[in-house]
């Protein structure tokens, strides 16, 4: 059997990583975005500009593929749905109308007996006077979130008076965790019990935004096993196929919680292209496309720092040792908070 066509829903820097991937392993893909500037099509075979609710245009993209994924959890649980009627899209769209809603994504988590932070649903402002318990927390919008954005830092109830929340949206109050630690687990799931799971990474972020990303995490061998468990349960309860990534916390008591699914490939999981025999991305693939699944093993341990908004600009000329790994995502215009690019260095 010749190899499927890939089509990628989204076409920023993970769609660009997807397609690098593919390349690699002779998938063709073809992208869709929104966005005619997106990144991706410089490194995907076909690339397609049009509103995610353009069917016609949509209908002509699932013509043209075997299978489509995404970049990006938030294209919407309709238009996925859609597609899946015609053409498997994986992981499945239900899958992302759980993890498209903190609060459902939480109810999900908390089923499972796994922890997360405390929450309650917030609808209107007046409510959270009574959540006191829950301060001091973050008050999120449930859907559309993403580094930090659409997030309130309250400390007391008087913070209430300095920020203004459009509540047109709904919200979640989470408590806040004093965080020693964040971590990450990624793992692809191929099939039943079938999977492929990275060590633990440790994050940092800095102003909500990924800074850093290191391997080994300097955590305890209870937390290494606990959240690779956690991730295992979770995407087997998923029935997940593909490349998913669980987003932890880890308080000063060493306590752990899930903070997040993401239900793609992540940014905290890049060095994986460099430090690892097989990527993030064609694990992913792999899993997607039914291939071969091949055992992974850890090269070098790394750290990947995040080029963010102007910082690209001194990497563009800079000499790289052998060691050091630049991805420079071609953005056409550099934003404050934009991730730009990044970098992958390898260590022993
Ligand atoms: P996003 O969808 O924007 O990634 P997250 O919920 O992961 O949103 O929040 C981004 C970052 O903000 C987290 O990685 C963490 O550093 C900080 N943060 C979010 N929620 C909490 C919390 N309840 N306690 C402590 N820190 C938090
Ligand atoms: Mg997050």
């Amino acid at each position: 059997m010749s190899n499927p066509v890939l089509g990628i829903l989204g076409g920023g820097q993970l769609g660009s990583m997807l397609a690098m991937a593919a390349q690699k392993i002779n998938i063709k893909t073809i992208i869709y975005s929104n966005d005619e500037n997106a990144p991706a099509q410089k490194f995907c075979n076909e690339f397609m500009c049009g509103e995610y609710s353009n069917n016609n245009l949509i209908n002509k993209f699932i013509k043209k593929v075997d299978i489509i994924t995404f970049e990006f959890e938030n294209i919407p649980y309709e238009t996925l749905n859609q597609i899946n009627k015609i053409k498997p899209v994986l992981p499945k769209p239900s899958i992302n109308r759980i993890i498209q809603h903190r609060l459902a994504e939480k109810d999900f988590i908390n089923k499972l007996n796994i922890r997360t932070t405390r929450y309650i649903s917030i609808k209107k402002k007046n409510e959270i006077n009574t959540c006191e318990d829950f301060l001091p927390g973050i008050l999120k919008t449930t859907t559309l979130g993403y580094d930090g954005k659409g997030q309130y830092k309250i400390n007391s109830i008087k913070d209430l008076d300095n920020i203004n929340p459009d509540f047109k949206k709904e919200y979640i109050l989470e408590k806040l965790v004093n965080l020693k630690k964040e971590i990450s687990v990624i793992i692809t799931r191929f099939g039943n019990q079938k999977y492929e799971i990275y060590e633990p990474i440790e994050n940092v972020h800095e102003n909500q935004i990924l800074k850093y990303s290191k391997i080994p995490a300097e955590i305890s061998e209870n937390i290494f096993n606990k959240s690779k468990n956690w991730a295992i349960i979770i995407a087997e309860e998923l029935k997940y196929i593909g490349t998913l990534c669980v987003e932890f916390f880890i308080d000063q008591n060493e306590n752990l919680y899930v903070n997040e699914i993401a239900p793609r490939v992540h940014n905290s999981g890049h060095l994986t292209i460099d430090a690892y025999n097989i990527s993030q991305f064609e694990n992913h693939i792999r899993a997607i496309c039914k291939l071969k699944i091949i055992k992974i093993n850890k090269i070098a341990n790394a750290k990947m720092i995040n080029i963010i908004g102007d910082q690209i600009l001194k990497y563009k000329d800079k000499k790289f040792q052998s060691n050091e790994f630049f991805y420079d995502y071609l953005k056409k215009e550099i934003k404050a908070k934009r991730k730009m690019g990044h970098l992958t260095i390898l260590k022993g």
